[in-house]
């Protein structure tokens, strides 16, 4: 307060009484006090208004009138100046009237001395300081604040609660404002109030009073409801796929090992089934992804209708399922719920105007027998999935040792033959390729052969869908084809040599590209190489296929479509692709002579590539019979073990040595052809 100026009003009637206190505050040393005189209540307000007053020091007692009505004056004109009341006569019990009229202070004139007037105008300007600040917070704070007593009377609340009172109650008497504060304190910690929600906050003071402050929470409330909302939606959504509403792979694989770890406290198990649609893909691509989506979701809901309590169903993705059934008491080697999902899944659907046909595959594995843990019990249920998918008959296959016996030999393999071709280990047979007529040689047949260090030689029939299946068939395509063309290229007469060429090759890889540098590599002039592939090729991807098929033609190499009669799109393939040769499979040849069936479909076969203007060969030739047959047909080309078998190249130099003038029935004759008659 140093620095400014204190100014005091002195209210008193009594002049002697004015020059007293006059007197002593001029005592006060290094006085900064402006003193104002009022000798009577009425015009002390008036003073108050037009000057700056700090504080009134006014007189108790002025004849008719007092300083407590002088403080109800000025409260009920707003003005909050603290007033301290002086008087001749002492007692407790004026003090106490004079505190709670408003009074800031109470001096007896008795005692008056300078220090007195000083001490209690400096602390009473102070608080007055400290009740405005007070005042502004209760006024600005953004929430309803009241004290109550320890009688329950209210000493003070601010504007927002009496608004909070008027809004509920419809009036701020007191007495409403008092009932107010005895609900809010029987309410929750947080409570609604008509559409708001409010927070209590009580404060406790020493005295036994409380402070009480109600916060409106409501948008916090709702904000909190919502991201709970929104984060249990994201919780969902996480754990579950949201095409079928089923749960999803990471919701399945806590679940498969909380399931593990009961079955173990338990002591009992559970069956594990992997369910896979048979050809959804070609749904897909048939239909398109809207029907292949609404395929999926009604064999989810179909599947899920058959599940009873304690079972489990998910989604792994694609078309893949997987469910859960726990023991009963009885155990069973095909579980009835398999059978079940199979009754109502497999048959028909009718989706977005379309009908589709779907069926399912189930592979079963069961805790604890076919693992105890979830990377065993899913990869023997995925084995039994397979062995499943391969028999139609019975679309429920459980898992068995065996199995897994065959799938390790088969990884074996797959490592074993990963190292041949990386030693480039493997090697190449010929088979002779004749003309009918005469049976000389025209070309050969470049095979795969692989000699297993332990195991010996493993037919390719074995090894080549594992190279498929693993990836390595580039390499051991490209392989056989480098030694193929390397070897024909050394041949003293200009025969053919046909090498095989899995459609995974012409799929994935840039195989025009990777037969032009063989070529160039080995000098063998292209129209001595011929590519067999089989119409599988075509199916796929036609487009490319067909794109692919044109750019080898263009290189000079021809094209042979090999195990003719054995797929479904034989006709359409034959005329959509020029091919050079169609090479009827050997499994109608074997039947010829026992099956007049097989017989007509050999000669439709001869005809209809006849009729198209294509070379025709035929293989598995076995029995002099099977050439009389041909012969008659006029037939052109044949292979098969009794023109010769598949022999490293080195046992037919002679074959491939110039020939003179050696004849069909020279040949028919020779003693290589019976030696290999009698092999077949
Ligand atoms: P494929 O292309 O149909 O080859 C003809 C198969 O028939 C050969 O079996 C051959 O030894 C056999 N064969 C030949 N003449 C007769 C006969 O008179 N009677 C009977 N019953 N069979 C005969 P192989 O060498 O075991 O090859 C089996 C299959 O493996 C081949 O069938 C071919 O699909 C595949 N393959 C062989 N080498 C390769 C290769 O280098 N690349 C690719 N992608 N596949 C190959
Ligand atoms: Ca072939
Ligand atoms: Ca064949």
């Amino acid at each position: 307060m140093s620095g400014k100026e204190i100014n005091v009003l002195i209210v008193d009637d009594d002049e002697d009484d004015i020059y007293l206190i006059v007197d002593t505050i001029g005592e006060i040393a290094e006085s900064e006090y402006a003193l104002h005189v009022s000798h009577s209540p009425a015009k002390a307000i008036d003073i108050i208004k037009s000057n700056t007053i700090d504080i009134v020091l006014c007189d108790y007692l002025m004849g008719a009138t007092s300083g407590l009505d002088l403080i109800n004056s000025m409260r009920a004109e707003n003005i909050e100046t603290p007033v301290i009341l002086l008087t001749g006569m002492g007692g407790r019990h004026l003090d106490d009237a004079a505190l709670a009229a408003g009074a800031a202070d109470f001096i007896s004139k008795n005692s008056l001395s300078p220090e007195v007037i000083d001490r209690a105008v400096r602390y009473a300007i102070a608080n007055a300081e400290r009740q405005c600040v007070l005042q502004t917070v209760l006024t600005n704070v953004n929430a309803a604040v009241v004290l109550i007593d320890k009688d329950g009377a209210l000493k003070l609340w601010n504007p927002m609660y009496a608004d909070l009172v008027e809004s509920e109650i419809g009036c701020t008497e007191e007495a409403s404002l008092k009932a107010f504060s005895s609900r809010i304190l029987s309410e929750n910690r947080i409570f609604p109030i008509g559409d708001r929600i409010l927070e209590r906050k009580i404060t406790n003071l020493l005295n036994n009073e409380m402070v009480v402050m109600l916060q409106d929470v409501t948008e916090h409330v709702e904000a909190l409801r919502e991201r709970e909302l929104a984060n249990n939606r994201a919780e969902h959504l996480a754990m579950h796929c949201s095409l079928t509403n089923l749960p999803n792979r990471n919701a399945f694989n806590d679940r498969l090992n909380q399931e593990i770890a009961r079955a173990k406290d338990q002591s009992s198990g559970f069956y594990l089934f992997l369910l896979d649609l048979n050809k959804f893909k070609e749904v897909n691509d048939f239909y398109g992804h809207q029907v292949g989506d609404a395929l999926l979701s009604e064999v989810g809901r179909r599947m899920g209708a058959c599940l009873k309590e304690g079972d489990y169903l998910a989604r792994l993705g694609g078309d893949e399922f997987v469910a859960i059934q726990r023991w009963d008491e009885k155990r069973h080697a095909s579980p009835e719920l398999a059978h079940r999902i199979v009754e109502v899944v497999n048959g028909s659907y009718p989706l977005l105007g379309t009908i589709v046909n779907a069926s399912i595959s189930i592979g079963i594995a069961t805790y604890p027998e076919h693992g105890k843990t979830a990377e065993e019990l899913m990869s023997n249920a995925d084995l039994a999935m397979y062995r499943a998918k391969e028999n139609p008959v019975n679309p429920v296959s459980s898992f068995d040792a065996d199995m897994d016996k065959v799938i390790r030999e088969t990884r074996k393999l797959a490592r074993d033959l990963k190292m041949a071709v990386e030693l480039a280990d493997l090697d190449v047979h010929f088979q002779p390729q004749a003309n009918v007529s005469d049976s000389s040689i025209v070309g050969f047949e470049a095979l795969a052969r692989w000699n297993h260090a332990k195991l010996g030689a493993i037919s390719p029939s074995r090894f080549i869908p594992i190279a498929e299946d693993t990836g390595l068939i580039h390499k051991v395509g490209e392989l056989v084809l480098l030694k193929a063309c390397e070897i024909a290229s050394t041949w003293t007469r200009p025969l053919k040599v046909a090498v095989n060429i899995s459609p995974l090759q012409i799929r994935y890889t840039d195989i025009d590209q990777i037969v032009h540098s063989v070529l160039l590599k080995t000098q063998l002039p292209a129209s001595r190489l011929e590519l067999e592939v089989t119409e599988s090729v075509l199916i796929d991807d036609f487009d490319r296929a067909h794109h692919i098929l044109r750019k080898l033609k263009n290189l000079g190499v021809s094209i042979a479509l090999d195990d003719f009669g054995t797929g479904f799109a034989s006709l359409s393939t034959l005329v959509s692709f020029p091919f050079d040769k169609i090479k009827i499979d050997r499994s109608f040849t074997s039947s010829i002579d026992k099956s007049a069936k097989a017989a007509e479909a050999m000669r439709a076969m001869i005809g209809l590539g006849q009729n198209l203007n294509h070379r025709v060969i035929v293989e598995g030739v076995e029995k002099p019979l099977h050439v009389d047959f041909l012969a008659k047909l006029n037939c052109d080309l044949m292979q098969g073990f009794l023109i010769g078998a598949p022999t490293p190249h080195h046992t037919f130099d002679d074959l491939t040595q110039p020939v003179g003038t050696s004849g069909a029935s020279e040949r028919r004759a020779s003693p290589r052809r019976a030696k290999f008659s009698n092999c077949a």
